[in-house]
């Protein structure tokens, strides 16, 4: 069939049609031939239940029966449950929550906030971040490939306007000096600080405990917000609800001022929150942001009905466990060509190759084709895994084979 869509994404030769039916949710896909992959693509982590799980499904259809649409200016029972049950979770303290449907939108809904709730125009991001596409969130993000020729096309025509010129101040991920020095020279002008607790796009880079601490000391300090990224690493993949959380610890005296979550949020569903401190989300007055679709009943459904089968089935543990898991497949076969794995909890690097070596998308590629398994690859030099969390040992190892056979083929 002809490809119609834009030539914007780099295409893998194969055409998904349906999950294998898994009582539990399904770990693996079969393509339009019938070939069965096991998949640690996951919607890029939109599916940590693994696909079609009957109770989500259960749940979005009853929804669907009763009520999926709702404007924003109306309010409805699964927005405020759903509102409710995020805030009571996350480490933010007297949260107020935005919902949207992706990513790049909550990305885009902090920095609004973080402008408005200071009056102050700089954003510090970090090397190697990934903060979504839009252009709000595409200047924050590092790819300077993904960035050009955007980043400063749209500027104000009258200047004189009186509306806020951001800029960005982009810093080494996990260099403190570099982020002390900064705020000496701009802290009266930095808005906010936004940092992914463990950068996914990368290639699977978690912060440590005393960068994320320091960041947090600096911004107090000098009166700017931190904003948490946790569109990809949050909602339970690291193995509690924020990975702000298992980084840092539960102290609220050291929780961020904003936090914002998508992808894994809606069980497959497309949601994303941005959630803010109360004193901070009064800055969002009438009309200073909104969405359509955000927040509709049928998200709402998808979110709830997510966290309680996360919950009710231990599947924060679970995902806490494959990293771990990995590592002692990892110490038990070992593979030469395996540089590093790493990362935290349900969000897995494998790094192949020496340092410096571009054999990932070749690996990726075998990996599908000899092997079976679906992964990303991330940096030209990592596999990425995102396993539905309830995934273990059993398919861990499938995966560990499978990368080392393939890393093995791609020459030494
Ligand atoms: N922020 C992070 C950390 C991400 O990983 C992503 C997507 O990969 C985004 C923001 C953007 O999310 P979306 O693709 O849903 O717009």
């Amino acid at each position: 069939m002809q490809e119609l869509r834009w030539p914007t994404y780099a295409l893998r030769d194969l055409v998904l049609d349906a999950a294998v039916p898994d009582e539990r949710g399904s770990l693996r896909v079969r393509d339009t031939q019938g070939r069965v992959y096991l998949d640690a693509v996951n919607g890029v982590g939109c599916a940590p239940l693994g696909h079609a799980h009957p109770r989500w499904v259960a749940a979005v259809h009853a929804q669907m029966q009763r009520l999926f649409a709702a404007a924003n200016s109306f309010t409805t029972a699964p927005q405020q449950q759903f509102a409710a049950a995020l805030a009571e979770r996350m480490p933010l303290v007297d949260a107020r929550v935005f919902i949207a449907t992706t990513g790049t939108e909550t990305t885009e809904a902090a920095i609004k906030l973080a402008l408005r709730a200071t009056g102050r125009n700089t954003i510090v991001a970090f090397e190697r971040a990934f903060h979504g596409r839009s252009l709000g969130a595409l200047a924050c993000t590092a790819n300077t490939a993904y960035r050009h020729p955007y980043v400063r096309c749209l500027g104000e025509s009258q200047p004189e306007q009186p509306f806020a010129t951001a800029r960005v101040l982009r810093l080494p991920f996990g260099d403190f000096e570099a982020l002390r020095r900064a705020f000496d020279e701009h802290g009266r002008d930095i808005a906010a600080v936004f940092v992914e607790p463990v950068q996914g796009e990368a290639g699977v880079y978690p912060a440590t405990r005393e960068f994320l601490v320091g960041l947090h000391g600096l911004c107090r300090k000098y009166g700017a917000l931190v904003g948490a990224d946790e569109v990809q690493c949050g909602f339970g993949r690291v193995g509690v609800w924020s990975a702000w959380s298992r980084i840092v610890g539960d102290d609220p005296a050291l929780s961020p001022d904003l936090m914002w979550i998508a992808k894994a949020l809606g069980g497959g569903y497309p949601v994303g929150v941005c959630l803010a401190r109360g004193e901070l989300a009064a800055a969002m007055g009438k009309g200073t942001h909104g969405t359509t679709f955000g927040g509709n009943p049928l998200a709402c459904a998808a979110g709830l009905a997510t966290i309680e089968i996360i919950e009710s089935e231990g599947l924060l543990a679970a995902a806490s466990g494959q990293l771990p898991a990995l590592q002692a497949i990892a110490l038990e076969e070992p593979c030469a060509r395996v540089h590093e794995v790493r990362g935290l909890g349900a969000m897995i690097g494998i790094q192949v190759g020496r340092p410096g070596e571009q054999i990932g998308n070749a690996v990726g590629d075998r990996l599908m084709r000899d092997h079976g398994v679906l992964a990303t690859v991330c940096g030209g030099h990592t596999i990425r895994l995102l396993l539905p969390y309830r995934a273990g040992p059993t398919e861990l190892r499938e995966v560990w084979r499978a990368t080392c056979r393939a890393v093995e083929a791609e020459g030494t």
